[in-house]
């Protein structure tokens, strides 16, 4: 279904601006309203996590508090942003709603394009590209990876590393990191060489670390370009369902 022409423009996403001697040609505001919607389209959302929103994001402890300023800094500072954010913590904490709060915010803000890849789905596209039968090739499913100003890499280690994993995601983020893009990663496993803190009962007990599913050589790199933000707490989705059965 087509949308509605616009009555400012007729759809030609210009209007003429008199300036006096003569009229000059504008871009139309339904212009950039079309442009961030195709943006938002293009960067691949799931739905569940499609109405996420800053405005929405619950805080329940300091821990989603920083978070969310962090968040909103990021969002100020870029594009002279110069790192990229790492959203550590259990599951149901807010990593992902987040991340693409912050894609919609530089998409509808400053036209930035930007991606969102779930880490399992990457790879398993990825493989996919080596069956014969493939529509698609690699390049194919790795071009938006690269080219993405902003790329969010939801789950990372949600899958186990083999060495060809390893080698893969070591490979796509390099290559993101050389060419100074932006990467916001979440990831549910907790960096045990970080000092042990209070949240660590949160974590399933003898559970691998971020090292052990990705490798010290990418653990390494993230370091060196995001910034390690620690989202604590239960998962407040639980919390409030058995806040609602009462005794
Ligand atoms: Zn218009």
């Amino acid at each position: 279904m087509a949308d509605k022409v616009c009555s400012f423009c007729q759809g030609t996403g210009w209007v003429l601006e008199d300036s006096g001697r003569r009229a000059v040609a504008k871009r139309c505001q339904c212009y950039s309203e079309q442009q961030n919607k195709v943006l938002f389209e293009q960067a691949n959302i799931p739905k569940r996590y499609r109405d996420c929103t800053l405005k929405n994001f619950e805080i329940h402890n300091p821990s989603h508090r920083d978070a969310l300023k962090i968040s909103k800094q990021f969002i100020k500072n870029y594009p002279i942003q110069d790192v990229g954010l790492l959203f550590i913590g259990p599951c149901g904490v807010g990593k992902t709603h987040l991340a693409v709060a912050i894609c919609r915010e530089l998409i509808e803000n400053k036209n930035v394009p930007c991606f969102f890849y779930d880490f399992r789905e990457l790879i398993k596209e990825i493989r996919n590209t080596y069956t014969p039968d493939s529509l698609l090739s690699e390049s194919e499913v790795l071009t938006p990876i690269f080219q993405g100003e902003v790329l969010v890499l939801d789950e990372l280690g949600a899958k186990r590393t083999s060495a060809w994993i390893e080698e893969m995601i070591f490979y796509i983020i390099n290559q993101r990191y050389n060419h100074k893009k932006l990467t916001i990663f979440t990831s549910n496993y907790l960096d045990k060489e970080e000092e042990e803190d209070k949240r660590d009962s949160f974590y399933k007990k003898g559970e691998d670390s971020l090292v052990d599913r990705i490798g010290v050589r990418l653990r390494s790199r993230l370091y060196e370009m995001c910034k390690i933000v620690d989202i604590g707490g239960d998962d407040y989705r639980k919390i409030a369902k058995q806040a609602s059965y009462r005794f």
